[in-house]
């Protein structure tokens, strides 16, 4: 199965979407990955989740990338019973220790918040969307005043903007989150609120290349020392949902387009999230305003657009996900899809590997070849071949399973897991074959192949081979 787009398709799962049938329709109508956020549910939730994936990954035959992400030190509220809504003006509680909360209290299991809290200080409440002032604080509870309200549900995110809170980069809870979902073998962990390039480098050592380790840029600042944490991080994401309620929200937009270009100019994949298509968890159609979020996304050249509550709790997991195909599709095919994409070009790094991707770039879009044939261990070239952002597919083949999983989050990558090339014949022979099979080509279309010889010795990738489907005499030796 072949998408009809570059930009990749991220979707959250959770109470709506963790059905095996789910996960499968979910795929086929455009999810290319799979986020399992490890601030809600159980282990055993998250293991069956995965143990879905993978089942549909074998089925569909076609790799999936799952990302794991760490809550990171998140403050949240406790539970809330249904339809609890905070009306503007009333009296709001906060609860060091509390049972389920309702309109007029909830716990807030943080003792490090009420010591920080002062008379005056504000609350915001999931992403900012509710508005607290602290009216009277005491060690264990907080007398506040709602001003905006709105409906509260269990677990939301509370950012406390006045304060300075004491946080550590992985909390205990993420060390054990961070070892269970290594031990599942997820492709990518994401780690929440990153401050320093420190924190990313700690969690790289503990990962220690078991999977690719994404920076979510959510606090001011990361933005400080954003390089330094490219340089270290093999990802990013717009983690836009903290961004906007940790700076103002009017400089997310600034912001989004600064990562997105660094991620861009690093070829490491950039991922945009939040609140991208938010009122399709109760409506089967977005706003014209978020249609125009996903596309200036795909415009910008992000490598995904992510779904969060809209797929893991919405009511049209479906929907939203087969409206970020058409978008990211329509988008793709509009005129102005490629001057925007050629106006944010980089130049190559002086390497072996920029010097023969640029020209496979080149070569391909002179001929109108039907697709670069990247073949990669680790998966490095292919990222370089992204990062050229070539206006045909990108074949990316590889015997490693995981290099196949991790890639297929980046931008205009299609994966296929496949024996490395044991001679010149049968590398172009196998690339031919893949190209067919997966609907990329058919018989006198022509392939850019890039490859290292001599054949399975990795990270060096030094040859260009141009290739006519169908016109290469002989048997791929197996
Ligand atoms: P983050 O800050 O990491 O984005 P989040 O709490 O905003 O965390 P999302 O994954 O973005 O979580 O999902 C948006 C909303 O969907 C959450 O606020 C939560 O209410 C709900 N949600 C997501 N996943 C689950 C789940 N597995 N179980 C229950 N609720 C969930
Ligand atoms: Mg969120
Ligand atoms: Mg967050």
């Amino acid at each position: 199965m072949r998408r009809m787009r570059n930009v990749k398709v991220l979707a959250t799962l959770g109470p709506a979407s963790s059905s095996e049938e789910m996960i499968r329709a979910l795929f086929e109508a455009g999810a290319d990955a799979f986020r399992l956020n490890m601030s809600h549910g159980s282990h055993d939730g998250v293991r069956e989740m995965y143990d879905r994936i993978r089942k549909v990954e074998a089925d569909l035959d076609r790799p999936i990338c799952v990302l794991a992400d760490l809550q990171g030190p998140k403050l949240r509220v406790g539970e809330v019973a249904p339809d609890s809504e905070l009306i503007a003006g009333a009296s709001f509680r906060l609860n060091l220790k509390h049972g389920v909360g309702d309109a007029h209290a909830a716990e807030l299991p943080h003792k490090e918040i009420f010591e920080a809290l002062e008379v005056g200080a504000t609350l915001l409440l999931d992403d900012g969307k509710l508005r607290l002032e602290v009216v009277e604080a005491g060690p264990d509870y907080a007398e506040t005043r709602v001003i905006v309200g709105g409906l509260l549900s269990s677990n939301k995110g509370v950012n406390v903007p006045d304060a300075v809170l004491p946080v550590p980069a992985l909390t205990p809870k993420d060390r054990r989150d961070l070892d269970f979902a290594l031990s599942l073998a997820v492709d990518w962990i994401a780690l929440s609120f990153v401050q320093r390039p420190d924190d990313v480098a700690e969690v790289k050592k503990i990962v220690n290349g078991r999977a690719f380790v994404m920076a979510k840029i959510e606090k001011p600042k990361a933005l400080d020392r954003l390089d330094e944490i490219i340089d270290i991080a093999d990802g990013l994401m717009v983690a836009r949902g903290d961004l906007g309620v940790e700076l103002p929200v009017e400089h997310v937009p600034g912001i989004q387009k600064l990562i997105t270009r660094a991620g861009r100019r690093a070829g490491k994949p950039v991922v945009v999230a939040t609140q991208m298509l938010e009122s399709m968890i109760d409506a089967p159609v977005p706003t014209r305003a978020e249609v125009s979020d996903v596309a200036t996304a795909v415009f910008d050249g992000a490598d995904a657009v992510m779904l969060s509550g809209e797929s893991a709790v919405g009511d049209f997991p479906i929907e939203a996900v087969a409206m970020m195909d058409r978008v990211a599709q329509s988008v793709e095919h509009d005129e102005q899809f490629r001057a925007a994409i050629e106006a944010g070009r980089i130049e190559p790094e002086t390497t072996t590997a920029d010097a023969i991707t640029l020209a496979a770039r080149q070569v391909a879009e002179t001929l109108k070849a039907a697709a670069i044939v990247c073949y990669t261990a680790s998966g490095s070239t292919g990222l370089r071949a992204s990062r050229e952002r070539p206006a045909v597919p990108i074949l990316v083949l590889t015997p490693v399973t995981q290099t196949a999983r991790r890639l297929a989050i980046a931008w205009g990558v299609h994966c296929v897991q496949t024996e490395d090339a044991s001679s010149f014949l049968d590398m172009v022979i196998r690339a031919s074959r893949v190209a067919e099979g997966e609907g990329f080509a058919t018989t006198g279309d022509r392939l850019v192949i890039t490859a290292g010889v001599p054949f399975g010795s990795p990270g060096r990738t030094n040859i260009l081979r141009i290739a006519t489907v169908g016109t290469e005499r002989g048997r791929p030796r197996d």
